[in-house]
């Protein structure tokens, strides 16, 4: 009998059947498929890896009706990757690309090894409507300004149609000896749970391929249609709830593109998709700028006096600065993975200006504590939000929390549904308990707007020279 040598079919940030190009030209070579997935240590960041151990669990039992499975392996990836191909004697491995520095650089070294061990790896586009290196200038450098950039890739046009799922995949079967040491699939999705701060991550999501088409199809049945009106309004259900989905590849933004412009005309169509440039433009900020989460991309911010306030950071992440909207903002993120865009916005702010803490212990808490983490939206938001990055709101326009409150959540639905001590406050006092003399047990302002304000003024203009 003739044994075929498998394809491997290496998933990553991927975890779906459609849309898959990688698995798409796994399956067209005719050997028998092997999916893997590597668990390496994504240290710090939490809810991250909760989402991921049920990506596994969800793509698994997607694989398991047609009669496969998803073969988990611990440890690095430059180490087990080589073993399991001379292990298994694979003739191939299959990838989609991914654009994070590290990441990169894995597969670039990865990509060499295998060629030297005679293994050819083929890599393929889907994460995003363009690759990071794709939209440039005339000059062929990157756009720094997201109106240019997204001007120059609707002009490209978004080509790329989404692929079928493959209607069968002939599995390998696998030989445990040899291999690398393999992980339960649950694994991952058990050591979470076991840390017990998962109860509010299993309320709020379902991670998988069949999650993401539903969340798409009632965003687009419905709320699509107003989303430039509502899209700021923390307590409508305006967004699309997409971001995690995205961010692990349950869905593609060429399928969400696809199924958008199919609909009758919304008349939020053009702002939806311009967010998912937004999306796109972060990875190729990213890809231009590797230390974007940890480098300030306007040199001159290195010279901030940021504080140290141990204390001040820590009302912040647990949502108790006083200020109803960012707690509950900040609330929302503890509880859910998860927060509305505008009120990240207003809570990053308030901690970059306000607490005058520096950005990236922001950035990092983000990272630990967002189920839709990635290092280009948070870096690049980040650096926005705090005025060091290259398409910046200036450092000395601060958002106003309350005036913020007032406008976007006016009635204090959203204030009610996260910080419940303030429930039964009117519509104007919510915004600003202390003028009602305070809410026993929540605490008041830890610092007063118009102070914090004219510290954060002062130290921009120190680091200008200005003082
Ligand atoms: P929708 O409004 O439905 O938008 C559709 C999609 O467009 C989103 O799913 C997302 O993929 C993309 N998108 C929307 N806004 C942005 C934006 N400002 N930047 C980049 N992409 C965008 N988004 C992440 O996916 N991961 C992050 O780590 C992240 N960190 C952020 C940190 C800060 C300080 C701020 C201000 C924003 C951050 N964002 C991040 C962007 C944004 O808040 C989320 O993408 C959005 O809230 C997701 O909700 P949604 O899917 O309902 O968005």
């Amino acid at each position: 009998m003739i044994v075929t040598a498998p394809v491997i079919v290496w998933f990553r940030h991927d975890f779906r059947l459609a849309d898959n190009a990688a698995l798409t030209a796994a399956v067209e070579t005719g050997a028998p498929v092997l999916c893997i997935h590597i668990l390496d240590d994504a240290a710090g960041q939490v809810a991250a890896r909760w989402w991921l151990g049920r990506a596994l669990e969800s793509f698994d039992a997607a694989l398991r009706p047609l009669d496969g499975g998803l073969h988990v392996f611990h440890g690095p990836a430059i180490r087990v990757l080589p073993a399991v191909v001379a292990a298994t004697g694979a003739q191939a491995v299959f990838w989609n690309r991914r654009y994070d520095p590290e990441g990169r650089e894995t597969d670039t070294r990865l990509k060499a090894m295998l060629k030297e061990q005679g293994t050819p790896a083929h890599s393929f586009a889907g994460a995003l409507l363009h690759e990071p290196w794709t939209i440039r200038t005339r000059m062929g450098q990157p756009y720094h300004v997201f109106g240019a950039y997204w001007r120059a890739a609707c002009q490209m046009g978004h080509e790329r149609p989404p692929l079928p799922a493959p209607e069968r995949i002939a599995f390998a079967t696998l030989d445990p000896a040899g291999l690398p040491p393999t992980a339960e699939v649950g694994a991952v999705g058990r050591e979470m749970r076991a840390t017990g701060w998962t109860e509010g991550l299993e309320e709020a999501w379902t991670p998988g391929e069949a999650a993401a088409r539903e969340a798409l199809e009632q965003f687009l049945d419905g709320p699509l249609e107003d989303y430039a009106r509502d899209r700021d309004f923390p307590a409508r259900p305006a967004t699309s709830g997409l971001s995690p989905f995205l961010c692990w590849g349950h869905i593609t933004p060429a399928q969400i593109r696809q199924a958008a412009v199919a609909q009758p005309r919304a008349a939020g169509l053009a702002k939806f998709m311009a967010e998912l440039g937004w999306r796109d433009f972060a990875w190729s900020v990213l890809f231009a700028c590797p230390d974007l989460a940890s480098r300030n991309l306007r040199p001159e911010f290195d010279a901030m006096a940021w504080r140290r306030d141990p204390d001040g950071l820590r009302a912040w992440q647990r949502g108790r600065t006083g200020y109803p909207l960012v707690d509950a903002g900040m609330r929302q993120l503890w509880r859910t993975g998860w927060m509305h865009n505008r009120v990240r916005m207003v809570a990053a702010s308030f901690l970059v200006k306000h607490l005058l803490i520096d950005w990236r212990e922001g950035e990092r808490w983000f990272a630990r504590t967002l189920v839709d983490y990635d290092p280009a939206s948070n870096g690049m938001n980040w650096q926005w939000v705090a005025g060091t990055g290259v398409e910046a709101a200036p450092f000395f326009r601060m958002m106003n929390p309350l005036i913020q409150s007032r406008k976007f959540d006016p009635s204090g639905a959203y204030i009610r549904t996260w910080v419940p001590e303030l429930a039964g406050l009117s519509d104007t006092q919510i915004h600003a308990p202390w003028l009602a003399g305070g809410v026993a047990g929540y605490p008041a302002p830890i610092v007063v707007h118009e102070a914090a304000r004219e510290r954060a003024l002062a130290a921009w203009r120190a680091l200008r020279g200005q003082a």
